[in-house]
């Protein structure tokens, strides 16, 4: 039973009953198998059946009868139940594909969530960035036009950040009206680049959330994974980089490298955060 159960799910992984035709094929190669196995059995049953005065016909009626009913019988019972089954099988596979997707889904953005995001961050390894990015002054938003509006600006900042990062790079809701974006490949300053861009976009751009005219500006943080350091180090060097460039101002990218800085300055030289991001823009 165990072996069928395997056979099956690996079946299912192989995308078996994907679509109509597959499961056509399915079914008609069980029935076949089903068959074969029938005709065989009985076949082998034939003598001892002889042998114990149960068959007076000849042997080559027997023979005959035997095949004709198996595939009769075995072969139209099994092929439509296999074909059931792989209709059933099919949908549940959908279902299964659309509970996965979902569970990985932000509602309110379409985004990929915190749980999406969580699997992806601690399967990282190196060659990547992380960007924390978060709306600035969204209370006031959510304050001045209500919940529903700020529900509509972080729908229109989610399509800014799908647009700007694109398919390659992993773009999270993590919760509330912050992000979570994982860069990959490209170099360091070119993802900087990345996310300096999404940050200009938005700034730039005017939101029509339900008629009313709103402009937003976002911050981010940005930390770089490396083989020596932890995940959670490295979300520890985003968030403190995104804290950063809320108290320099907010509206503005600012990157770990800036931390080391601001932390011999005490915070205080908001010049040299800003020479540390251009020096990494000259790079690239
Ligand atoms: P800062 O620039 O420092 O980030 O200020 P802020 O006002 O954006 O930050 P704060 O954390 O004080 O406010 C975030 C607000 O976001 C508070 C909370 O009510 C609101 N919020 C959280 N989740 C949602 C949501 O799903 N929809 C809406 N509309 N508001 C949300
Ligand atoms: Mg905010
Ligand atoms: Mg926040």
């Amino acid at each position: 039973m165990n072996i069928i159960r395997k056979w099956l799910w690996r079946q299912i992984d192989l995308g078996t009953f994907d679509n109509q035709k597959a499961i056509v094929t399915f079914a008609l190669s069980v029935s076949c198998r089903a068959v074969i196995l029938a005709s065989l059995s009985s076949l082998a049953t034939i003598p001892v059946l002889y042998g114990l005065g149960f068959l007076t016909m000849p042997v080559d009626q027997v023979v005959k009868m035997t095949v004709a009913f198996s595939w009769l019988f075995g072969g139209a019972f099994s092929g439509a139940l296999a074909y059931v089954a792989g209709l059933v099988i099919r949908d549940l596979t959908q279902s299964r594909a659309e509970f996965e997707r979902l569970s990985r889904t932000d509602t309110l953005s379409g985004l990929a969530n915190r749980r999406a995001f969580n699997d992806a961050f601690s399967r990282v390894d190196g060659d990547a960035s992380l960007a924390i990015i978060d709306i600035d002054h969204f209370k006031l938003i959510n304050d001045h036009f209500g919940h529903h509006i700020g529900d509509l600006v972080i729908q229109e900042i989610s399509t800014v950040l799908r647009q700007v990062f694109g398919e390659r790079n992993l773009v999270a809701r993590l919760g509330g009206e912050e992000f979570g974006v994982i860069l990959r490949g490209n170099g360091i300053a070119q993802r900087l680049a990345l996310v300096e861009r999404a940050r200009s976009l938005v700034a730039g751009s005017r939101f029509f959330c339900d008629g009313i005219e709103i402009t937003a500006t976002i911050s981010a943080g940005v930390a770089e994974f490396s083989a020596e350091r932890r995940p959670e180090g490295v979300y520890a060097r985003a968030d403190k980089a995104l804290y950063l460039a809320k108290t320099d101002g907010r509206d503005r990218v600012l990157h770990e490298a800036a931390l080391v800085s601001a932390e011999e300055t005490s915070g205080d030289d908001r010049a040299s955060s800003a020479l540390v991001f251009d020096g990494l823009r000259a790079e690239g």
